[in-house]
């Protein structure tokens, strides 16, 4: 795991060269690249997008979790696993690939995808949303 200050975290989000709700992340258990845009997509609340994204995997929102498929889209082929870094297990924050600290608090976070891998996500949402709106 990594440690990293706000300020070198928030340099390399971006970095990714995409807008913030595109900001992507890694899971380290199953390796989807996931953002914001691709967590509300598979059904997560939008209210609840900012902190899952780099905690919970899609899988918790789009029919592999626990919660089955709420609002997963049908033309979203689903995504993702359960991994997430907020279940107490410590075993689970190993898997973390960035140790984010503020003054006195850090917190873990999935490891942030490249930004050739985020534009790749943020190319293939539009082009989704493009075609079902063709459909
Ligand atoms: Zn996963």
């Amino acid at each position: 795991m990594e440690t990293v200050t706000l300020e070198e975290f928030q340099a390399r989000c971006w970095a990714q060269g995409v807008p913030w709700e595109h900001v992507a992340f890694k899971c380290p258990q199953c390796g989807t690249v996931q953002s914001m845009a691709s967590l509300m997509l598979m059904g997560c609340p939008i209210p609840e997008a900012e902190s899952a994204l780099g905690v919970k995997c899609e899988g918790h929102y789009s029919g592999s979790g626990p919660f089955g498929p709420i609002r997963t889209l049908a033309f979203v082929p689903p995504r993702g696993c359960k991994m997430s870094l907020t279940d107490p297990a410590p075993v689970l924050h190993s898997h973390a690939g960035l140790k984010v600290v503020m003054g006195n608090f850090s917190y873990p976070l999935f490891a942030l995808a490249t930004p050739g891998e985020a534009q790749v996500l943020k190319a293939a949402l539009y082009a989704q949303s493009s075609s079902s709106e063709a459909a």
